[in-house]
């Protein structure tokens, strides 16, 4: 592959409003980087106050009469939206191995991860239906609705540019809401090629915006008076700013933070799926996920028979270019994304954990300038350590020995964050005392990323969620929905005069 090598060459990204794609010139640019190749592959514009208003604008036009129309007209076009999806599976996701750097296997499943929420939103009529009561009081019916909030917006991480997204989207949209999304600006490209096949799917100009773009562009949505509603999700310090914020402004906001995850591994687990699950979990996508796992906690006796295993399955872990149908980890996201994983891995070593495998140094053959790091297995990690107390979001995986079931609950309960966690035992009372006692929004048992699937929803406890609702399924229905309820009488029920006493049933 030839890398692009003067900035003339590079592709422009631009914004998708009102129906139409902007230039992707602008005032302010920024890099687009293949991580494989190490390399600028195209350059993204980064909105100005201006052009998020107009996206808003936009949005705004349209919601009158995207929200009269009738959910089932509605779910029409998402059920013709999964047919492109389907159809142009295979050019999405190497947009995403492109500009993220995960391997293509694991792109194609994100992009089925995001279809099945569509085909949850193909559901709306059934979803919004509202519950009646007749004759709640002499002559007397009542009913509740759901009705749509107005203009909602979305801002995404780098680590999922298709799926979650598609957490957002197709929930508001279906629900009567227009949309703005502000992606990532480090993988801006396949929400555009999102708003095109939504465009053909044949969604009404204006219902979703796309606009690339910073603090700034985020910002400006936050502040907008007319954004009645923001789903986030990235990192903790961001979201918990994007809770704080929204909420002043009197905004309904959901924003999921960051992550810690646990794998417990109890005496009795079968080791070899355990083991399997840690590497999948821990390695996979290059530990870039929010539910992957970081931190192994070995149960009593269990912990050096783990590691033994471990360690020559992390060393032989294939790490190269996404596109190489053998790459079972492809680069990291940016250079100074590398070097911040670098650095806690040097700040593990020189607080006394045990660096068992080394990722550090590892090159690729034909792809030197990647952002590449080998898996990294520690050891002996204590709690106070900072390789365990924070996210690396990285091929970083932290083994806790601990000496019961019990001081595993406390461990992980202690832990400020609450994503995911998961369990591997083959006892179903331990199983069901840790689902039930555990301080964490999603669970597994003997399944290694507990991520839920479209018909229940997402979301962490503590400070991996910020907000009221989870994403997608029921949740993300009540998020993007305003509850009203009605209540009629008609005819010769209508009482005779003032009443002044408070209204009971009669
Ligand atoms: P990030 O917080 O750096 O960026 C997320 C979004 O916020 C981007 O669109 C970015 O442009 C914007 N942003 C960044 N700095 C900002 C600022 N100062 N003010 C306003 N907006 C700002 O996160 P990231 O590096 O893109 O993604 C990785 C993080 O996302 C990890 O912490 C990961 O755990 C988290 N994540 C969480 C979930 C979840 O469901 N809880 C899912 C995926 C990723």
């Amino acid at each position: 592959m030839n890398a692009p090598s003067t900035p003339a060459q590079l592709a422009a990204i631009g914004h998708h409003i009102n129906g139409r794609k902007t230039s992707g010139e602008g005032a302010r640019v920024m890099p687009v980087f293949n991580p494989a190749l190490g390399v600028p592959v195209a350059q993204v514009a980064l909105a100005s106050v201006e052009e998020v208003n107009s996206a808003v604008a936009a949005a705004d036009a349209a919601f009158p009469a995207w929200a009269e129309t009738a959910p089932l007209k509605r779910a029409r076009i998402f059920f013709k939206f999964k047919e492109l999806l389907e159809t142009h599976h295979e050019a999405l996701a190497a947009l995403i191995t492109r500009e993220h750097g995960k391997v293509l296997s694991d792109a194609r499943g994100e992009v089925v991860r995001g279809i099945e929420v569509v085909e949850f939103a193909t559901g709306i009529p059934h979803l919004l239906r509202g519950e009646f009561t007749d004759q709640i009081s002499s002559g007397i019916d009542a009913w509740s609705m759901r009705q749509p909030l107005g203009v909602c917006a979305g801002v995404t991480p780098f680590n999922f540019p298709v799926m979650v997204p598609m957490w957002m989207f197709p929930m508001a949209i279906a629900c009567g809401n227009t949309f703005v999304l502000k992606p990532s600006e480090r993988d801006p490209s396949p929400s555009l090629m999102l708003a095109d096949l939504l465009q053909e799917a044949g969604l009404p100009k204006g219902v979703f915006n796309v606009v690339q773009g910073d603090k700034v562009a985020v910002d400006a949505l936050l502040h907008h008076p007319k954004v009645a509603g923001l789903s986030f999700v990235g990192s903790t310090p961001i979201a918990q700013y994007i809770y704080e914020t929204g909420a002043k402004m009197g905004k309904r906001v959901q924003a999921l933070g960051g992550a810690k995850n646990h794998l417990v591994v109890m005496p009795d687990a079968d080791l070899d799926q355990a083991v399997d699950a840690l590497i999948g979990a821990a390695y996979g996508s290059a530990g870039e996920r929010c539910m992957a796992i970081s931190v192994a906690v070995a149960v009593g006796s269990v912990a050096d028979q783990l590691v033994e295993r471990l360690a020559p399955r992390v060393r032989a872990l294939k790490v190269l270019d996404g596109t190489d149908a053998a790459a079972e980890m492809g680069p990291v996201v940016t250079a100074q994304h590398r070097q911040r994983i670098l650095d806690y891995i040097e700040h593990g070593s020189s607080q006394g954990a045990r660096l068992v495998v080394d990722g550090r140094g590892l090159s690729v053959p034909g792809r030197e300038a990647g952002f590449f790091l080998g898996g990294t297995l520690f050891d002996h990690v204590t709690p106070e350590m900072k390789i365990y107390r924070e996210e690396i979001f990285g091929p970083v995986l932290c083994i806790v020995r601990v000496p019961d079931f019990k001081a595993a609950v406390e461990l992980i309960n202690a832990h400020e964050f609450g994503n995911g966690v998961s369990l591997f035992t083959q006892d179903g009372a331990t199983a069901r005392e840790f689902a039930r006692h555990i301080q964490v929004g999603m669970v597994g048992i003997n399944v290694p990323i507990p991520v839920p699937m479209a018909f229940h929803s997402f979301g962490g406890w503590k400070k991996s969620l910020f907000g009221d609702q989870h994403a997608y399924g029921m949740e993300g229905v009540r998020f993007y929905t305003r509850y009203k309820a009605v209540m009629q009488r008609w005819g010769n029920s209508i009482g005779k005069g003032a009443e002044f006493v408070m209204p009971t049933a009669k």
